[in-house]
């Protein structure tokens, strides 16, 4: 399947994009993933994300648009793949739109997950990351810990709150979200492409994203 995942910061694009791959081998492409993989191996789009990424500021859009033409011709994306944080802003999805074209590529559906904002908050200041750029799995100190406090279950490695996760950065990345990412739903609106799912339960969102795409 070929899903866009739109919802904010906190919003569990990530939680569903892994539970789609599990249907059918498509891929999730997380731009936060890959970004804060770079950060950590200390490459050239490391240092140049970097700064923006701390503040909880969005990374230019030409370097995300460098990281997704190459990355969305890479061959385990021809099951189909689930972007997760991406596209962020009108110019990222106009490109998109070029690009796929260009590729023959056809979108099933870009799926808005909405939650409501003080759930937002909590699971934002609760969240826990991986720091192992190969893992990154992420816990919920209140809802999902990991078996041993501090301690990724997977790998063994630290698990940390994100330096965007500060109570600051996160309430600059929620305004970021509402002025620069909020307008593609109605971008996707007139395109014909947005479901809108509000389910409590992954289960839900699933199940609704599923019947889109196989309807
Ligand atoms: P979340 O969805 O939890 O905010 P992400 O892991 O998707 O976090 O992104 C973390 C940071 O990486 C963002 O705050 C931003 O700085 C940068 N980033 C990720 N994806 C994009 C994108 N498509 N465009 C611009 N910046 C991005
Ligand atoms: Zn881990």
């Amino acid at each position: 399947m070929r899903v866009i995942l739109l919802g904010a910061p906190g919003a569990g694009k990530g939680t569903i994009a892994k539970l789609l791959t599990q249907v059918d081998g498509s891929v999730q492409i997380s731009t936060g993933d890959i970004l804060r993989g770079a950060v950590q191996a200390g490459t050239e789009l490391g240092k140049q994300a970097e700064a923006f990424m701390k503040a909880g500021d969005l990374v230019p859009d030409a370097l995300i648009m460098g990281i997704m033409e190459t990355r969305l011709q890479e061959p385990d994306c021809a099951k189909g793949f689930l972007l997760d944080g991406f596209p962020r802003t009108i110019p990222q999805a106009e490109a998109l739109k070029t690009l796929l074209n260009k590729l023959g590529i056809q979108l099933d559906v870009v799926a808005n997950i909405e939650v409501p904002r003080e759930e937002i908050l909590n699971r934002l200041t609760t969240r826990r990351t991986c720091v192992n750029p190969q893992c990154q799995a992420i816990y919920n100190v209140r809802s999902q810990p990991p078996k041993v406090e501090g301690v990724c279950d997977k790998c063994g490695n630290p698990i940390v709150q994100r330096d965007d996760e500060t109570a600051e950065a996160i309430s600059h990345r929620l305004d970021t979200y509402n002025q620069k990412t909020a307008p593609l739903i109605d971008f996707y609106r007139q395109e014909g492409m947005l479901l809108t799912v509000d389910s409590p339960s992954s289960e839900g969102i699933i199940n609704a994203i599923l019947e889109r795409v196989n309807g």
